[in-house]
């Protein structure tokens, strides 16, 4: 019996190789009609009540039952291979599961004919594939559709075909001229070569009828009949649930099979075909291994020779797929960290800090006055000055004081720590997407997600670490800035240039609308916006759209006088910060752009010193171990393997060089098992 388990093995093999359908090794198919008494038979091989029962339940997909003959096992179990349950030892559990499975097969398909594999590990069971397919349906009920008896019968026909044995099972005490398993099996074996001819219920019929039966003269089979008594145990109250049946029912043949003597000439009890199905099974299959064989070696060709073409042969596991993506993203992370560090953050940081600078100066200096009447700095209960005053200004004129004072405060008191901490993280993740994006890993959803989780995980570890020392540390900075020569001049030529960008930007923009809008009315639309802001022109409300100009352009006119008032102020400011007053520190209420811009360097220098260490050395040392142990071993095999499968050209890769492997190791064991028959009938000739 080694044979049929390699060959079940083989089966299994074959199974897991796609569009294979020609490759298939053969197996037994029981076919019958409802209440013949097939389910019995098969609970009576298996030694378990397993398949769904109950009123009008009409199996509605094939079974693939595989049966391995597990000596010494503590405990038997069945698997559901392909629903990933593990290990199930309550076989209640099992029918229920097969119960729903069929289920879920809506009332419009009626049947399906995609099998559910059913994997059975037992002392007490021989090792066997049998495939319980839907009863044929006599009439159907009411509540079953009309279709059903033809879908039943068009999928029992594509199992029954040659080579695969039937199992045709009919009852003892229904005439066999009318037995749906009989008439079904001798349309394609007319011979009755492949058939084995199963009759339940011999109980029912007189001894001597039920031996008659047995030796049927009209429906010869070659493989003859076995007559059987497979009352469930529950049916007659006899056995408990969930206890071994098989014995049970031996147990009761025999007795009423050894009583009669007219079943003394038949072959009769559940263990007698269980004996049959294993030789014939094992017989059939033999004699099937080498076509099989040859089958696959063809198969086999036909892929080794795609695999040369299209990858020359290179081997490619999901395994190393994922560990050279993780190395070259290594790799790239690597060379990042050497473009990114501390003047990187520097800049960055300084950046940050500019566009503050000139919020602060605009909101606090850049004001016209009048019209902003409203934004007066409430903390400082101050008439706002324009800024136009400043370089006349005396030198202790508290009121400039007090402003440079609160604006640098302002600045001091921004949130540093979190603010910097948060750009620089902020930075680095969008840096690892860039990474991504350069990889292999940009066609791989799942690993994005793992390599965003590993960075952002050992940042936001380090953020309020990291933040509360930067806040630490520009602490001093918020109560006293001395300032040196160098430092002031430093700043001074800074914040020209941060003049005149602001400036270029400002001028971009008014030079943009002029252009949508056409200078000469854009001029026009500005000057009434002006004077009707100084009150020469009578007050219009929105909307009204008087002076021929619309609402829409009385806005673009708001906004580009803004532009104009913003560009003088800053030309203003250029000129003050250039001048001689602004050349020394010690005129820093006349310049405070320069001051701001002194403290934003001295809050950057301080900062980047801190995020350098605890947050960036920190993640370039921690990051690529984090990515080692997502990537590592913490992923199951099928995780891996699903991860290659998301780039579809490395899912073709792998899977033609999975389907020549298996190819490969199912012809070895075909070849194995036909050098082991052949050493057999050696010995036997020999003897
Ligand atoms: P299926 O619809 O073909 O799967 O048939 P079942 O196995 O469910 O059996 C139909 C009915 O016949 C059930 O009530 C069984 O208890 C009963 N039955 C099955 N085998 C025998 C048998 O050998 N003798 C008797 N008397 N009843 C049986």
């Amino acid at each position: 019996m080694m044979l049929t388990k390699k060959m079940i093995e083989i089966r299994n093999i074959l199974q897991n190789i796609d569009q294979a359908e020609t490759l298939q090794l053969p197996s037994i198919v029981v076919i019958g009609s409802q209440s013949s008494g097939k389910s019995s038979v098969l609970e009576a091989i298996v030694g378990h009540e397993f398949l769904p029962k109950g009123t009008n339940m009409v199996t509605r997909r094939p079974i693939e039952l595989t049966l391995f003959n597990t000596p010494g096992l503590a405990a038997e179990y069945g698997e559901f291979p392909s629903l990933g349950l593990g290990k199930i030892t309550d076989f209640n559990q099992i029918q229920r599961t097969l119960t729903d499975l069929n289920l879920a097969v809506s009332d419009e398909e009626c049947v399906s004919d995609e099998p559910i594999q059913l994997h059975i590990y037992s002392p007490n069971v021989p090792d066997l594939t049998l495939i319980d397919l839907p009863g044929y349906v006599q009439v159907a009920s009411l509540d079953q559709p009309d279709s059903i008896k033809q879908k039943i019968h068009q999928l029992c026909e594509k199992y029954i075909q040659a080579p695969n044995v039937i199992l045709a099972i009919s009852a003892a005490d229904v005439d066999l001229a009318n037995s749906s398993a009989l008439k079904a099996s001798r349309r394609v074996d007319p011979r009755g070569e492949r058939t084995i001819g199963v009759i339940t219920k011999i109980d029912l019929v007189e001894p001597r009828r039920g031996a008659e039966i047995l030796l049927n003269r009209n429906y010869p089979l070659q493989m003859g009949y076995v007559g059987v008594i497979t009352k469930t145990p529950s049916n007659n109250g006899l056995f408990r649930r969930n206890s071994n049946v098989s014995s049970l029912i031996a147990e009761n043949e025999n007795s009423y099979f050894s009583v009669n003597e007219e079943f003394e000439v038949c072959t009769v009890g559940t263990i007698a075909l269980k004996k049959k199905l294993m030789y014939v099974l094992e017989k059939t299959m033999a004699s099937s291994l080498q076509p099989t064989a040859d089958a696959i070696h063809q198969e086999l060709e036909e892929s080794a020779y795609q695999f040369k073409v299209e990858y020359n042969d290179r081997r490619l596991t999901p395994e190393t797929y994922l560990a050279s993506s993780v190395d070259s993203f290594k790799v790239n992370f690597k060379e990042f960290t050497q473009m990114f560090g501390r003047e990187e953050v520097k800049e960055l940081l300084r950046f940050e800090l500019d566009q503050k600078i000139l919020d602060l100066v605009a909101q606090r200096y850049w004001n016209k006055p009048i019209s902003n009447l409203e934004s007066i700095d409430e903390a400082s209960r101050l008439i706002d000055r324009p800024v136009s005053e400043l370089s006349t200004a005396a030198k202790d004129d508290v009121y400039w004081q007090r402003k440079l004072d609160l604006a640098s405060s302002t600045l001091t008191k921004l949130g540093i720590g979190r603010m910097s901490t948060n750009l620089v993280i902020d930075s680095l993740m969008l840096n690892m997407d860039k990474l991504i994006a350069t990889t292999n890993f940009t066609s791989h959803p799942f690993a994005h997600t793992a390599i965003r989780d590993a960075a952002s995980s050992i940042l936001n570890n380090r953020f309020y670490s990291t933040a509360d020392q930067v806040e630490n540390c520009i602490k001093p900075y918020k109560y006293e800035i001395d300032v040196e020569d160098r430092e002031w001049e430093i700043s001074r030529e800074h914040s020209y240039k941060l003049l005149k960008e602001e400036l270029r930007q400002c001028d971009t923009a008014l030079n943009a609308m002029k252009k949508i809008i056409g200078g000469k009315k854009l001029n026009k639309v500005m000057t009434f916006v002006e004077s009707s802001r100084n009150g020469s022109v009578m007050n219009l409300s929105e909307g009204t759209e008087a002076y021929g100009f619309s609402q829409a352009l009385i806005t673009r006119g708001r906004e580009a006088l803004f532009l104009r008032e913003r560009s003088d102020i800053i030309k203003l400011r250029m000129v003050a910060v250039k001048s001689r007053q602004c050349k020394d520190k010690e005129n820093k209420y006349y310049c405070p752009e320069v001051f701001l811009n002194v403290v934003a360097d001295k809050l950057t220098q301080t900062a980047v010193l801190f995020l350098n260490v605890e947050l960036l050395s920190d993640f370039y040392h921690n990051f690529p171990r984090e990515l080692d142990k997502r990537f590592g071993q913490s992923l199951s095999k099928d995780r891996i393997e699903a991860f290659a499968k998301e780039d579809p050209k490395i899912k073709k890769h792998i899977e033609l060089q999975q389907r020549k492997e298996l190819l490969q190791l199912a012809l070895e064991k075909v070849e194995g098992v036909i050098e082991m028959q052949k050493s057999r009938a050696r010995e036997e000739s020999e003897l």
